[in-house]
């Protein structure tokens, strides 16, 4: 599915861009729902995994099942496991070994790069 992304998701998904923290709405996104990506639609996170970690990025614990993919980043000095999409290969953020129960890791994401569809049956 070919989609037009702004400036900002093509920066962040194509050109492993970060967003700044604090700017994505989906950071105060409480409802119940899915988290889609934002390049190529597939779903990525459910709402469920989805936890307020502080940093000003949407943050989750676990990916839907082979939804996204990891590489080493080994960027601006640091070594850090990089995240995105397994459909496009889009870039998504970084995963952190310092998350809550039950999986200990931290998905930190740029809500540029997700799009949240919620479930209407709440
Ligand atoms: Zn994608």
């Amino acid at each position: 599915m070919a989609k037009t992304l702004t400036p900002e998701q093509y920066h962040v998904l194509r050109e492993h861009g970060t967003e700044r923290p604090g700017s994505s709405p989906l950071n105060g996104e409480k409802r119940r729902g899915t988290f889609r990506c934002a390049g190529c639609g597939r779903p990525l996170f459910s709402s469920e995994a989805k936890f307020e970690s502080g940093t000003g990025w949407p943050s989750f614990y676990e990916p839907l099942e082979g939804a996204v993919g990891t590489s080493t980043d080994k960027s601006f000095f640091m070594t850090r496991t990089e995240v995105h999409c397994a459909n496009c290969g889009g870039h998504l953020g970084h995963v952190f070994p310092d998350g809550p129960p039950p999986t200990g890791l931290r998905y930190c994401m740029n809500g540029v790069a997700l799009e949240f569809e919620p479930v209407d049956n709440s």
